[in-house]
């Protein structure tokens, strides 16, 4: 996801139990607390970051293992495109959230060269201007509305209220109007869906956990899945690809599962990374049948789409120093994919999540290009927006892809609590892993998938 700086809540330590692996620890015997007794075999269904980190924590302890994966490629939501820039650009996770992760340190050991922090100006669209958040929060025209709810935004992780959606919420306020879309881009797009989808509850659980750090890196050069390649060769050279996981029998003494080519594996133990919303839509089928509090929370929690779209142009006509532009009515965000990258072009990402998403999904791709550059004309009215637009255009619908089935997890409305549902392992054999399992506030995030791998592991090892 994006996380905005203002929703961030920098927090003390790690998340218990989340440290290094043994490949970056000085001493293996920190990786895992307690004992390991565990000398099966497990299957690893999935193979983005969730499944890659849980193969890497196995191997590290010389467990066999499997992973079986549906799709030709590794990476789940991770991937990116080379052939539309000089640079690739990330078509899914695109931002390492925080220096306090595991996720973090991988990067700092295996590209720090490669990462960067984003230190760039968010603009904001307000009465048909961009205005720093500065503007919002001192500007005589919003007479303390804009400080108000930036102040909202910074606390959501201690909001003391019952349940109820964002969008409610926020009228409890004095809030200017004209201001909701951009509580809507950094609270419900950030997440991936609409602050009425969101529930205020839920919402609080995530960002009072949220532990990893303020900051937020890009790589300036490679790319997310070039760091996931390096750091983790041996694991993904055991993948089994083309293999999509239909049924999972945890009926006898080995779990065993069957794809839809006839294929059948068993083992010990099931690590299940596959997205949520694989789940929702019932793709596959659980013997004996999950329970109702297990699908309870597959049913409550929100997993949400996203549309990025990339547009290219020959020159700049935004500010130099700008990161995103933040509030469009069509476009919560757009950001500067290249800023700061080692690169010649100009390239923005249009963000796009929950009913703005479904509306551009409707119309033919050449009426979405026009309906952004049409809004980002508005936006730059002197800034030649239509002359610089060099046509080239690239649109990443992530609730296309079979075996993904939208963006990832979001804070549904009366959601509270159910993370550590889902989360929970079934007759010590299926372990439920990935980021929408994340119990430490890093839903939707890169890291957050790498952490539920790691407690799911570690309950394997110390059973
Ligand atoms: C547009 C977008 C932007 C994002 N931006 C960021 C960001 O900036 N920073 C950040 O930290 N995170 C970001 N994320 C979120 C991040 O990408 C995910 O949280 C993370 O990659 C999820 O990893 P995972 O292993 O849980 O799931 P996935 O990566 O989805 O892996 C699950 C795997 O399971 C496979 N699978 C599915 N069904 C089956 C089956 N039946 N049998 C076998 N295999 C199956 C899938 O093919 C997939 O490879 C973004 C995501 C999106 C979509």
């Amino acid at each position: 996801m994006q996380r905005r700086e203002l929703l961030r809540k920098l927090m003390l330590g790690l998340p218990a139990g989340i440290i290094l692996p043994g490949f970056l620890a000085s001493c293996k015997d920190d990786l895992i607390p307690g004992e390991v007794n565990f000398k099966g075999k497990v299957l690893i269904i999935g193979a983005g970051a969730a499944g890659i980190y849980a193969a890497a924590l196995l191997e590290e302890y010389n467990i066999d293992y499997e992973i079986i994966e549906a799709s030709s490629i590794a990476g789940g939501r991770i991937r990116s495109e080379s052939a539309f820039s000089d640079i690739p650009i990330e078509l899914g996770a695109e931002e390492i959230h925080g220096s306090r992760s595991v996720l973090y340190d991988l990067a700092h050991h295996y590209a720090a060269s490669k990462i960067k922090e984003d230190d760039l100006t968010d603009y904001y669209l307000f009465n048909n201007q961009l205005r720093t958040e500065k503007y919002l929060r001192e500007s005589a025209e919003l007479a303390g509305e804009g400080e108000t709810l930036f102040q909202l935004l910074d606390s959501l992780g201690t909001y003391p209220g019952n349940n109820q959606s964002v969008s409610q919420y926020l009228t409890e306020f004095p809030i200017d109007s004209r201001l909701f879309d951009i509580a809507n881009a950094l609270i419900g797009n950030d997440y991936g869906s609409d602050n009425d989808r969101i529930g205020m509850l839920a919402l609080r659980e995530a960002e009072s956990k949220y532990s990893s750090g303020d900051e937020s890196f890009k790589f300036v050069t490679g790319s997310y899945w070039e760091l996931f390649e390096s750091a983790f060769q041996t694991s993904l050279s055991k993948v089994i690809y083309n293999q999509q996981v239909v049924t999972i029998d945890y009926s006898g003494a080995l779990v065993s599962v069957a794809t839809a080519s006839g294929s059948i594996y068993a083992a010990d133990k099931i690590i299940l990374t596959v997205p949520l919303g694989v789940l929702k839509e019932g793709d596959i089928s659980f013997s004996p049948a999950l329970s109702a509090a297990k699908q309870s929370a597959i049913d409550k929690i929100g997993f949400g789409n996203i549309l990025k779209i990339f547009l290219k142009f020959s020159s700049r006509f935004w500010a130099e120093d700008t990161s995103s532009i933040i509030g469009g009515a069509r476009v919560p965000e757009y950001w500067v994919t290249h800023a700061g990258k080692d690169s010649t072009e100009q390239v923005l990402t249009a963000f796009v999540a929950g009913d703005r998403a479904q509306y551009l999904k409707q119309l033919s791709e050449a009426d979405v290009i026009n309906t952004l550059i049409s809004e980002l004309n508005t936006l730059y009215p002197s800034g030649g927006v239509v002359s610089k637009y060099t046509g080239q255009y690239l649109i990443k619908d992530w609730s296309a892809e079979p075996f993904i089935k939208g963006a990832y997890s979001f804070p549904g409305i009366n959601s509270a609590g159910e993370r550590e549902s889902l989360a929970e392992a079934v007759a010590e054999k299926l372990y439920f892993a990935g980021e929408a399992s994340n119990v430490n506030g890093h839903i939707g995030t890169v890291h957050g998938a790498m952490e539920s791998s790691y407690i799911a592991v570690s309950q394997i090892l110390t059973s």
